[in-house]
């Protein structure tokens, strides 16, 4: 029987397990096949607090992994099939092996939707981004282009404003998604320019591994079009992975893992933490701060169970 099993191995899940270690938890992270995270798609990561020259996002989390490790935190490989949180204990499945455990923390995170095109994944990190927050300073003065036609979209299209020397939207048809409010943000902002009916057909160039163009396709057309550019951020919404949690966890209209008081979920025992349950921030530091959150959260529940 297990104190404290976190599913999920971010920044969320990772700090959870530093702090369920401290404690004397002895807690079981179970990796997941993304394992580390949405940081390991990333390149230099400069705003996480400690690092004033920057960190590599896979460095970051390896030094997490093994700072968590340092203090006893098992880690073990593997993607969780289903879990049970119907009756105590919790039991966590992974094949044919069964974990029970007192205490469980979700990290699970969420997934950027991407375009599917092979270039986007060759290139990512090396322009192609899926966080203007994270990434937006690395283009300074230069052009870039912003695909989707949602809030994300235009609010990373008016934060990248900040940075670039134009940013041009790229929409799969003729009318925005975002908000009214957002849209006249959008329209007012002299160096955005939209591109309508228009989806991304490429991300120039493979060989010498940077960005360095935009293939744009018409849909109406066909046309497709260069477009020289030094970014591409693709923001076309986000995925929570909620699918062992469904049914069992209450979750909003987005799919995401509805938390009360700090982490707490319905489930009493279950705690939520990192972009699993946030639409809002999905930052790395907002999810290390959660899984902090998390753990102190499981920690006062077990004291609470003797
Ligand atoms: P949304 O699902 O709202 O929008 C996704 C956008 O991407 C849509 O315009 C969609 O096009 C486009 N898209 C999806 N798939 C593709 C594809 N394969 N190729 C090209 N385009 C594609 O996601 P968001 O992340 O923008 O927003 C998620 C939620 O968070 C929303 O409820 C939003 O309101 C909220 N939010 C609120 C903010 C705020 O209020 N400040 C800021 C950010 C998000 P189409 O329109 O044709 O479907």
């Amino acid at each position: 029987m297990r104190n404290v099993i976190i599913i999920g191995s971010g920044p969320a899940g990772l700090t959870a397990a530093l702090y369920a270690a401290r404690a004397n938890l002895a807690p079981l992270v179970i990796e997941g096949l993304e394992s580390g995270g949405q940081l390991m798609l990333t390149t230099m990561v400069e705003n996480f607090p400690g690092h004033r020259d920057g960190v590599m996002g896979p460095d970051l989390m390896t030094e997490m992994r093994a700072q968590a490790e340092r203090f006893g935190a098992e880690i073990m490989s593997g993607d969780v099939t289903a879990i049970e949180l119907g009756s105590q204990p919790f039991s966590v499945r992974l094949g044919d092996q069964v974990e029970q455990t007192k205490s469980l923390i979700v990290a699970t995170g969420a997934s950027a939707r991407l375009l599917g095109l092979a270039s986007e994944r060759t290139l990512m990190g090396h322009g192609v981004s899926t966080c203007a927050t994270c990434d937006g300073y690395f283009f300074r003065d230069k052009p870039i282009v912003v695909i989707g036609g949602g809030d994300t979209a235009l609010e990373e299209a008016i934060f990248l404003t900040k940075f670039a020397s134009q940013v041009t939207v790229l929409h799969r048809r003729d009318q925005l998604r975002a908000s009214k409010v957002m849209q006249d943000k959008a329209f007012a902002n002299p160096k955005i320019v939209f591109e309508w009916d228009t989806e991304l057909a490429e991300v120039e160039d493979v060989d010498q591994g940077v960005v360095t163009a935009a293939v744009l396709r018409n849909k109406k057309t066909g046309a497709t079009k260069e477009l020289p550019v030094e970014g591409v951020f693709i923001a076309i919404g986000h995925t929570p992975n909620t699918g062992l949690v469904k049914g069992q966890l209450d979750l909003d209209d987005n799919g995401y893992i509805v938390v009360g008081e700090g982490t707490r979920t319905n489930v009493p025992g279950v705690f939520a933490c990192g972009d699993v349950q946030d639409h809002v921030y999905r930052q790395a530091i907002t999810a290390a701060g959660t899984g902090c959150m998390a753990a102190i959260d499981a920690e006062r529940y077990l004291e609470g169970l003797e």
